[in-house]
C-alpha cells in the first residue's frame, strides 16, 4: 500500500485538487483508478504531465518517454474487459506490445517484460498485472454498483460480495437513493 506522502499525494496537493479514492488497489486497477469523481466533478491524472509522471514514480514504472496516451489506452482496455471478461480483444491487441521472458533466479521463478517499444513498458506492465488478477479472481474484479462512480477494486472480503468502493462514498449514498425511491413509490 501507498503511504499517504507519496508523489501523487503531493503533486495533488499543489494542483489543488481533492485527494485520490481507494489507493490501496493492485497495480491494474490502480490504473482504472487514475481517474475519479468527487461531487459529480471528474478527476483524471492521466489529463496531466506531471501527475502521470508522479503516479509512474509511485508504481516504479518507466517514465521515459512519458506514455500517457498508452496508459490511457490501456485503461480503457481494462474497463472494457472488466465489465465484459469474455470480450478480450482490445486487451489481446495492446498485449501484442510486448511478451514475457522467464528466468529461473536464486529464489525461484524470475519474470522479465521484453517491450520492444519503451513506451508500452508501464502500460504493458499493468496489462500483465490484469492477467495475473484474472487468473487468482476473475470474478473479484468489479466496478464499483454506483452508476456514476468510476472506481474499481478487488474484493478480498470473506464472502465476496463487496459492491462498493466505500461504503460511505458511494454505498450508503446509493441505499439512502433506493430507500427514498421506494418510500416515494408508496406514497
Ligand atoms: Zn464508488
Amino acid at each position: 500500500m501507498l503511504g499517504a506522502d507519496d508523489a501523487v499525494a503531493g503533486a495533488l496537493r499543489a494542483r489543488g485538487w481533492p485527494e485520490r479514492p481507494l489507493v490501496d488497489q493492485p497495480l491494474a486497477l490502480d490504473l482504472l483508478n487514475t481517474r475519479w469523481v468527487v461531487g459529480g466533478t471528474p478527476y483524471d491524472l492521466l489529463d496531466h504531465d506531471e501527475l502521470t509522471a508522479a503516479w509512474l514514480i509511485d508504481r516504479e514504472l518507466d517514465r521515459k518517454p512519458l506514455p500517457r496516451e498508452q496508459l490511457r489506452e490501456a485503461r480503457d482496455a481494462l474497463a472494457a474487459v472488466i465489465a465484459d471478461p469474455a470480450d478480450c480483444s482490445r486487451l489481446n491487441a495492446l498485449l501484442w506490445h510486448g511478451r514475457l521472458r522467464l528466468e529461473v533466479g536464486e529464489h525461484g521463478e524470475v519474470e522479465h517484460y521484453d517491450v520492444a517499444d519503451p513506451v508500452w513498458r508501464a502500460a504493458w506492465a499493468c496489462l500483465r498485472d490484469y492477467l495475473r488478477l484474472r487468473a487468482e479472481a476473475l470474478d473479484r474484479l468489479r466496478k464499483c454498483a454506483n452508476p456514476d462512480c468510476v472506481l474499481h477494486f478487488l474484493d478480498t472480503s470473506r464472502t465476496g460480495r463487496r459492491q462498493w468502493c466505500s461504503m460511505t462514498a458511494c454505498g450508503n449514498r446509493l441505499k439512502a437513493r433506493r430507500h427514498h425511491d421506494r418510500s416515494r413509490g408508496r406514497a
